[in-house]
């Protein structure tokens, strides 16, 4: 019995060296120390036993079982610390790998370049105002001294959707709109951009549809020379300080003087170029003092507010602010040229 006993003990202990896993560890338990194991056998036939051998065997016994737990116990821990270590090395972190760029994208050419002009305008006391683009026909031509029938109407060809209404051709109707708010109580000093539509046939330098920033101030007493000098502040902080300006005489239905702003060409100064076609200067924008009609149909008096108005397109601005040969640039969206612009 005592044999037996010493031959259930090695035979244990080499299996539990064995065990590779929890489960064949569990195995060995169950086999050498469950009820239905070996050891219990030879310990029910203790009873054949004489009086003093059964202390003995009984005592040897309980020791090949402790040695025997022990060692699952040991064993355990071992396979655990092993499994661990192998969880770790599985969830650890290379760091030298090199990391995946996440594409990032930018504030489109003209959006930034819209929000520079606001900045700029702001900086001069002025608000931004905006509109709808779907217009009635009454703000976009008819408050802006175009009655109906007006041959300067054909020199905006529009998108109508009823007789009445229509994509907006320009950003005018929004100062038409403010003023109107005003309910003839100066100062009014706005700055309008936004998206317009016109039926053009797009090639470099046409669309259908384009951006606008326009601008207004009516006060009482405003001139012709606050008009130039806001004009000449915004040119030299958009184009650089030794841009010059000109204004030349020119006509719009609402403005009355009208001119147009050429600045000085950054090409030649002035000499002529291809850039600037040979007369050094470049054409930008186009403005006047707003016309007593415009003034009276807002409901201003036309006898104690004055006020000038001007609009420029961002998209020309750009061009010549970056060389842009091309107007459709800014709408077929590659990226490829977009991505030029996410730092300027
Ligand atoms: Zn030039």
């Amino acid at each position: 019995m005592k044999e037996r006993l010493v031959e259930l003990k090695e035979e244990a202990l080499n299996k539990v060296a064995e065990a590779e896993d929890a489960k064949q560890l569990q195995e060995v338990r169950v086999a050498y120390l469950g009820k239905k194991g070996p050891i219990t056998e030879v310990l029910r036939g203790m009873g054949k036993l004489s009086k003093e051998e059964r202390p003995v065997i009984g005592q040897l016994a309980n020791e090949v079982r402790e040695t025997i737990a022990g060692e699952i116990e040991t064993k355990q821990q071992q396979l655990e610390k092993v499994a661990l270590e192998k969880q770790l090395k599985e969830e650890a972190l290379d760091v030298t790998l090199p990391g995946r760029p996440n594409p990032t994208g930018g504030p489109h050419l003209l959006t930034k370049l819209i929000e520079d002009i606001e900045d700029l305008f702001i900086g001069m006391g002025f608000e931004v105002a905006e509109g709808p683009e779907v217009e009635q026909d009454y703000y976009n031509f008819e408050a802006l001294n175009l009655p109906k029938g007006h041959p300067a109407r054909d020199m905006q060809d529009s998108f109508y959707i009823t007789e009445e209404l229509l994509m907006r051709t320009h950003t005018s109707p929004v100062q038409a709109r403010t003023m109107e708010k005003h309910e003839g109580k100066g100062p009014v000093k706005i700055i309008c951009p936004g998206k317009v539509y016109r039926r053009d046939t797009d090639d470099a330098t046409h669309s259908h549809q384009f951006t606008q920033i326009e601008g207004l101030y009516v006060d009482e007493n405003v001139r012709m020379s606050d008009l130039k000098g806001v004009l000449n502040a915004f040119a030299k902080q958009m184009f650089g300080q030794s841009r010059e300006i000109r204004l030349r005489p020119s006509f719009f239905p609402f403005t009355e003087p009208s001119v147009e702003m050429d600045i000085s060409c950054k090409m030649c100064h002035g000499d002529g170029c291809s850039v600037c076609k040979g007369t050094g200067w470049i054409e930008i924008l186009g403005a006047g003092m707003v016309h007593p009609n415009v003034l009276r149909m807002a409901g201003f008096d036309p006898e104690k507010y004055s006020g000038f108005a001007f609009g420029m397109g961002p998209e020309r601005i750009a061009m010549l602010k970056y060389g842009i040969d091309d107007i459709r640039h800014f709408y077929t969206n590659d990226v490829r040229f977009l991505k030029q612009f996410h730092h300027a």
